[in-house]
């Protein structure tokens, strides 16, 4: 198992606690890239290409043109005219900013549409939006959860999923594992009042998919709720880009599913849907919503457009899908390791600090734009270049950029 570096004994406060000081490093690693030069965007698009970002380099100060495989917009609807043209009509009646917070004046008729729009996406009774994913997700989990409640995390759980239970416990299971899962819950039987299992649908870092019908069979069985967050599954995976409830056929199963519009969707907020219930509860008990202003109104706008575009299959998704499959099989036929990526998120591991700094210089000279993913944000045999593919890639530009990474992989004998 190629996860067995972790060393999980079984036992859950040896896991918890090695993956808690893991977090600690990591905030020591983001405070060092303070100082690093980072790569400025000007975020134009070029020659009628959606793809290609404009970006001043950080050494040069010289403005160069650069294939961008590290945006999270898969769909590329951050620059889609069809949208555009209908957030002009809507902001000529509506405006810009909602003024207020939603339990004061900023529960506005566009908003409440948005929010049925995504209810009907996600299968759920009902929802609300969230200035940003980041705010949904701290705000859902602190608001149901208290310091005699449990979060149960897969260990790859996006940080905004783990920043919502600093007033609750929480533990964590093993990668994808339900057993791992099982045996944490066995562990903390009645020692909790409410638990909270707590998945990504697809996960950031390695663009798997969530074994969700096992994970939700064993959470139920002991009496947990379950949360997946559909960041980056929403408008990639299931039916037209349902996301990942819809993707197994699991309508209704999921108690809690969280998202962002500001990956697919191409603009910014995020979501909450379930039950009407908790959904109501969340209203008056979720502080990130209640005390803040609800969100800019031309997002809202762009995001009800962006959703009817993805429900109808017309944002694109066919395209990216092509893309996904043509990409990773060349990666596959050149024997690079993917781990189990299965989305528009392509691992290169490599687990080599140098070589992956190395690949990413190199690439970024032939103007393809990729992240490095150095430890401690993963496990160091896990180090890895990632490359996320969006739709609006022509196959001229994936070969372009297959063949470097081919080329630069054989010299450094990542590949043979
Ligand atoms: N969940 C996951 C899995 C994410 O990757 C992100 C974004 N990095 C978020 C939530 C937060 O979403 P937002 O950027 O809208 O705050």
């Amino acid at each position: 198992n190629k996860y067995s570096l972790y060393n999980f004994t079984g036992d859950p406060k040896l896991e918890y606690a090695e993956w808690e000081s893991r977090l600690d490093m990591m905030n020591s690693w983001f405070s060092d890239m303070k100082n690093s030069k980072r790569f400025l965007y000007e975020r134009e698009s070029i020659d009628g290409s959606k793809i290609i970002s404009s970006v001043v380099d950080p050494e040069t100060g010289e403005i160069r043109k650069m294939l961008n495989f590290a945006s999270n917009d898969y769909l590329n609807l951050t620059q889609d005219k069809r949208i555009w043209k209908n957030v002009n009509d809507i902001i000529s009646q509506y405006g810009g900013g909602a003024g207020g917070a939603p339990l004061l004046s900023g529960s506005m008729r566009i908003i409440k549409e948005l929010q049925d729009q995504i209810s009907k996406m996600k299968g759920t009774e009902s929802s609300i939006v969230y200035t940003s994913g980041y705010a949904a997700n701290i705000g859902t989990i602190s608001g149901l959860l208290g310091h005699k409640d449990v979060a149960i995390y897969d260990m790859y759980s996006h940080a905004s999923l783990i920043d919502g239970s600093k007033g609750a416990n929480k533990k964590f299971f093993a990668h994808n594992d339900a057993k791992s899962l099982e045996s944490v819950l066995k562990n903390i039987q009645n020692k909790y009042i409410n638990k909270l299992v707590v998945v990504d649908g697809v996960y950031s870092m390695d663009g798997d998919i969530c074994n969700l019908p096992e994970i939700l069979d064993v959470a139920h069985f002991y009496g947990a709720w379950v949360l997946v967050d559909e960041a980056h599954a929403t408008g990639v995976i299931g039916k037209n880009g349902r996301g990942t409830v819809d993707y197994f056929n699991l309508e209704g199963k999921v108690d809690i599913i969280t998202g962002t519009l500001s990956k697919s969707v191409g603009a910014v907020g995020g979501f909450v849907s379930a039950s009407e219930k908790l959904i109501n509860y969340l209203k008056y008990n979720s502080r990130s919503y209640m005390f803040s202003t609800s969100p800019y109104l031309p997002a809202v706008a762009a995001s009800l457009e962006a959703l009817k575009l993805i429900e109808q299959n017309e944002a694109g998704q066919d395209q990216l899908w092509r893309n996904i499959q043509y990409v990773k099989s060349r990666l596959l036929n050149a024997g690079f390791n993917i781990g189990n990526a299965e989305t528009a998120i392509f691992p290169i591991i490599i687990g080599d600090d140098n070589k992956v700094k190395e690949m990413t210089y190199r690439l970024h000279q032939k103007n393809i734009f990729v992240n490095p993913v150095p430890y401690p944000a993963v496990p160091r045999k896990l180090t890895r270049v990632r490359l996320t593919v969006t739709a609006g890639f022509s196959k001229d530009q994936l070969d372009y950029t297959l063949d470097q990474i081919e080329e630069i992989g054989r010299d450094l004998n990542i590949i043979k």
